[in-house]
């Protein structure tokens, strides 16, 4: 337990605080190294917006609509995915404010020097398409992890949420696809995460029994809490941590409270998801993430300025400054390291 009056804000200063999924505007918005006013143009997360929250690592994910299951849906995904990497990887710095990490070594270094740390990520496997070469090609230019889709079906593997509008039947594949099955193979043998947010629950708990490597939901809450398709119910949440894997808690208000509304959703709805997660699965498998830039945020916790909200909920909760370090990030860097090992084993 946290030592009686133990300073919050001064705990929160010294943390390697990360962020499992950031969406950055496409095409191009407001610089991310420019304070721009949260509002309908500005951004939820940028670096001065991180480094007033405490903020030294997160995950920007190059994400990739749902569109048709064609040659020229899959070009027009891929080449998206690509220039939507660039971008993510010109968000270092030469003058070290930032720099992409892409190793949970390299996120510690990053930290160690005062540099924000940018881990890229794709969210949609329908930025690959049927090419499985183009998994390399993300990770070449430092993707961690694959988010298998988005809302729709794709080629991979079936959504929580069918696009009635593209065609969507109930179930397209039956959970993953032998392409998406393939995927993970190729996802293991890079070193990059297996990302379940999105996915039907039979094609996550197929994702789960399949990869070598630890499985993640980086952006989800709670479905016995809230019980929205995207959410993670109790018999995932069991494969995840059978996997030794992790669930990141997500802050889009709907999926936090039923019918949640940004100004009605509050710092501890939110951390009422980890605490469910902890008693039921164990501190291990819980993290956190905003979603910023992609729907996430509510009152107190409106941009990455605020994150240190969520640190003193915590403390006000009774979590040691071990145990929030652990849900802050270092949950993830054992998850990242897992990857790395399997990949190097080959
Ligand atoms: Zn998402």
């Amino acid at each position: 337990m946290m030592a009686e009056g133990m300073d919050a804000a001064a705990l929160h200063a010294t943390l390697l605080a990360l962020d499992t999924h950031i969406d950055i505007p496409w095409p191009a918005g407001p610089d991310f190294f420019a304070d721009t006013p949260r509002d309908q143009t500005g951004r939820r997360v940028d670096l001065p917006k991180m480094r007033a929250g405490g903020m030294k690592a997160g995950c920007f994910a190059a994400y990739v609509p749902q569109g048709p299951r064609t040659p020229d849906g899959w070009e027009a995904a891929s080449s998206r995915a690509l220039a939507m990497l660039d971008a993510i990887n010109a968000m270092g710095r030469q003058d070290g404010s930032a720099r992409v990490a892409s190793t949970a070594d390299a996120v510690e270094a990053a930290h160690r020097d005062g540099a924000t740390a940018i881990i890229p990520a794709v969210e949609n496997g329908h930025a690959m398409g049927e090419d499985l070469g183009l998994l390399a090609a993300f990770r070449a230019k430092g993707a961690r992890y694959l988010t298998l889709t988005h809302n729709g079906h794709n080629a991979l593997a079936d959504s929580s949420n069918p696009r009635k509008d593209l065609g969507d039947a109930e179930t397209l594949h039956g959970g993953l696809s032998e392409l998406g099955r393939a995927a993970v193979g190729e996802l293991n043998r890079l070193g990059m995460l297996v990302d379940v947010s999105h996915v039907s629950r039979q094609g996550a708990l197929q994702a789960t029994m399949l990869s070598r490597t630890p499985v993640l939901a980086t952006h989800s809450c709670i479905r016995a809490l809230c019980d929205v398709a995207r959410n993670v119910d109790d018999l995932m949440l069991d494969a995840l941590r059978d996997c030794e894997g992790m669930v990141n808690i997500t802050a889009v208000p709907s999926f936090v409270r039923p019918g949640g509304r940004a100004d009605g959703v509050t710092v501890s709805d939110y951390v009422d998801h980890i605490d469910y997660v902890v008693k039921r699965c164990g501190l291990a498998h819980v993290g956190i993430s905003s979603d910023f830039d992609g729907g996430g945020g509510f009152s107190g916790w409106r941009d990455a300025s605020e994150s240190g909200n969520l640190t003193a909920e915590l403390v006000r909760r009774g979590y040691s400054a071990a145990e929030i370090a652990a849900l802050w990030g270092g949950n993830f860097l054992r998850l990242l390291r897992r990857a790395e090992e399997a990949a190097d084993a080959g």
